[in-house]
């Protein structure tokens, strides 16, 4: 396909990097440096890798980060007093519970903790409920970023059809409010709906957080619609990637190289023929993620400080 067609997530995200830097280095010289501040709980590997790279982005683009790193068996209130203690530490702009939490804890409970204020990741019911009432306050990363994406590339969303396949809180719930109240008319599909290519054949804007391996095929697609593609999942068996990405050498020879490769909810090859915009897997929605984590720390920083 042409790359004209690609929804470029690291152009925009290296797009909303630069403002955010010009932005720190604007409040550093007023003597606010933004500091970012992580909770890890337990050993999972994909949250520690996620972690980092969160830390890398602060460094990047001159704020502060701190990992608070606790054990897996870390009881409930241990969690919730560190959250607290966060919350009221004047030097912390923004805080970010890496999720998920161990299985024995009580997510909801520790994401109450977090100052509403310095909920950079818009979790907390306060910043829910203010993005339900199109009230201003921290919105979700994920789906803020692709709001960003479609604005930035151009993509008209008033009056048109959109569709979300998910109904998470994290992407799901919030990326379809974001498109209501950018006067899209909005459906939410989820594991129950029946029929769902019924459905998702009538998006002009298509966005699949299913969680589900190249769920969204060909058939799911309306000719001419915009695809979002939030699925992160990582391939190592050489025939899975031939069949999703047949006569791509390059594919094949990344998974040699690393031993995986990663791909979406939506079956890129099957689609992209169809579309007339796409996000790629990698280098779609993901980059935008940390963008926006960034983007919302200096936000944080600047309305808590009055700067
Ligand atoms: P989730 O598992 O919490 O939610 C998945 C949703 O999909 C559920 O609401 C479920 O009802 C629905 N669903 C499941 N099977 C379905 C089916 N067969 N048909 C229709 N709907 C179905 O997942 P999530 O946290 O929203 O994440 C979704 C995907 O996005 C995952 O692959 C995750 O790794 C990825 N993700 C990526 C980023 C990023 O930065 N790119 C951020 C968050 C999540």
């Amino acid at each position: 396909m042409g790359e004209e067609r690609l929804l470029d997530g690291v152009r925009v995200a290296a797009e909303i990097s630069a403002e955010v830097a010009t932005e720190v280095a604007a409040l550093k010289t007023g003597g606010v440096t933004p500091r970012l501040d992580v909770v890890l709980v337990g050993e999972d590997e994909a949250s520690r890798v996620y972690v980092g790279s969160k830390a890398r982005a602060c460094a990047k683009l001159g704020m502060e980060s701190q990992t608070h790193h606790l054990a897996a068996d870390a009881p409930q209130e241990e969690v919730e007093g560190l959250v607290e203690r966060l919350s009221r530490d004047d030097a912390v702009d923004g805080i970010l519970v890496q999720l998920p939490l161990p299985s024995a804890l009580d997510t909801g409970a520790v994401l109450e903790r977090v100052d509403p204020a310095k909920d950079v990741d818009g979790f907390h019911p306060m910043n829910v409920g203010r993005l339900q009432r199109g009230r201003p306050g921290l919105v979700p990363c994920t789906p803020a970023g692709i709001m960003e994406l479609l604005r930035r590339e151009g993509i008209e969303v008033a009056g048109r059809r959109a569709v979300v396949v998910g109904r998470s809180d994290i992407v799901g719930k919030p990326v379809a409010m974001l498109l209501l109240h950018a006067h899209a008319t909005v459906t939410i599909c989820h594991s129950r709906t029946r029929d769902l290519a019924q459905v998702t054949r009538e998006a002009d804007i298509l966005v699949a957080a299913v969680g589900r391996k190249a769920l969204i095929g060909a058939d799911h697609v309306k000719p001419g619609a915009v695809v979002v593609d939030v699925g992160i999942h990582r391939v190592s068996d050489r025939d899975e990637v031939e069949r999703l990405f047949p006569g791509d050498e390059a594919r094949l020879e990344l998974l040699a190289r690393r031993g995986s490769v990663l791909t979406g909810d939506v079956d890129f090859s099957a689609v992209a023929g169809r579309v007339s915009r796409i996000t790629p897997v990698p280098g779609g929605v993901g980059p935008l993620t940390i963008a926006m984590l960034m983007a919302n720390t200096v936000r944080a920083a600047r309305v808590r400080r009055g700067a």
